[in-house]
């Protein structure tokens, strides 16, 4: 018998948007933004073969959206071979129950990511005393308790393969949570970062407001170990990608990406590490 799937208790719609709201975007002939309120989701794969997977699963209520912007891409009945999240924060397992079920498909998170998506643990409080503004301020009505999904979610296979994702690997990079990962591409150099750095101003990230592209930290309010997310983003810089996809912001590519990439390594004290918080205790080196 199949386990049934269920949401954390607090799993509710927040009613937070940015005018990128409803709003794709093709990066590459076969990598496609979608931005849901203030969060993107990502879809993999050439249009014409129809082999293609979604990445991350946007904020809760927004499985139509979903599933209405995979079949304007993909055709009518289109659907993905899996789902692969890049960690399991709420607005990136917003819809996942309704998409599994509509679908049919797997689920696929890093091993540390495991006890949040199967309802043994819940992620740390968000810590609205960060320096970051408004957005810091509300974020103690997003959900952590953790979603159940079972035995619908798999772990990646250890050889940094990504199942129906030929050609792409993932890359541990936490900080933000233990298991979050980052997707990346050799032949072309394309990054798909999750929320290992964002493409939006973290005042920003929440707002009505106007989606300026300029790359950041992690989100503040939910990243809990700043060594590692600077770790992580060291990383991701030195892969040097052509072209990037973030959880939240604007695609970014070429000169503007690596010129980016450097400063936010150079300066992440400054520019992603908060004045202060209660997760960030002042010794990174
Ligand atoms: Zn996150
Ligand atoms: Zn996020």
């Amino acid at each position: 018998m199949e386990k049934e799937m269920s949401y954390g208790s607090d799993h509710k719609y927040i009613p937070a948007t940015s005018i990128g709201s409803g709003i794709g975007i093709e990066v590459l002939p076969d990598l496609y933004n979608h931005t849901v309120q203030i969060v993107n989701f990502q879809l993999v794969g050439h249009p014409e073969t129809k082999d293609f997977v979604l990445i991350d699963a946007g904020m809760p209520n927004s499985a139509d959206e979903i599933i209405g912007a995979t079949e304007e891409r993909f055709g009518s009945d289109a659907r993905p071979k899996a789902i692969i999240l890049t960690h399991g924060h709420f607005d990136h397992i917003g819809a996942v129950i309704e998409l599994v079920k509509y679908w049919e498909v797997p689920v696929y998170a890093h091993e540390l990511e495991m006890p949040f998506l199967t309802g043994k643990m819940s992620y740390p409080e968000p810590d609205p005393t960060v320096e970051g503004g408004m957005v810091a301020k509300m974020s103690p009505m997003f959900p952590i308790e953790p979603i159940n999904l079972g035995d619908r979610v798999e772990q990646l296979p250890t050889d940094g393969t990504i199942p129906y994702m030929p050609g792409f690997k993932w890359i541990h990079t936490p900080g933000h949570t233990p298991g979050h990962v980052s997707f990346f591409r050799e032949s072309d150099c394309t990054l798909i970062a999750g929320d290992a750095f964002v493409m939006v101003k973290q005042e920003y990230l929440y707002k009505v407001l106007t989606q300026e592209q300029e790359i950041s930290g992690p989100p503040r309010y939910l990243t809990t170990d700043w060594k590692a997310a600077k770790e992580s983003v060291m990383k991701l810089e030195a892969l040097k990608p052509l072209v990037a996809v973030t959880g939240h912001g604007l695609p970014m590519s070429g000169d503007l990406l690596s010129e980016s990439l450097e400063r936010l390594v150079r300066e992440f004290d400054t520019i992603a590490l908060p004045d202060y918080g209660k997760y960030v205790d002042g010794k990174l080196h």
